[in-house]
């Protein structure tokens, strides 16, 4: 199970249910626990998914910044 957060730049996290922290890209270390959860996944690519869906909100599809993770899905 993952969970879906923001960090407080407002970029889209997700982290494996169980970790406590989770890096985000912009330097801080994000304690799961105290973010709003909006939304879980069983999967990881379910997951990068949501990531991506929230992401969109924010910024617009166009404006997809790559969360310069490999395991991203490659657009
Ligand atoms: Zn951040």
């Amino acid at each position: 199970m993952y969970l879906i957060f923001r960090c407080d730049c407002g970029r889209a996290l997700y982290s494996k249910e169980g970790n406590m922290t989770r890096k985000c890209v912009c330097g801080r270390t994000v304690k799961v626990k105290t973010r709003r959860i909006f939304g879980r996944a069983e999967t990881f690519q379910e997951a990068s998914e949501l990531v991506r869906k929230l992401q969109e909100e924010k910024y617009g599809s166009c404006g997809f910044i790559n969360p310069a993770r490999g395991e991203q899905t490659q657009r």
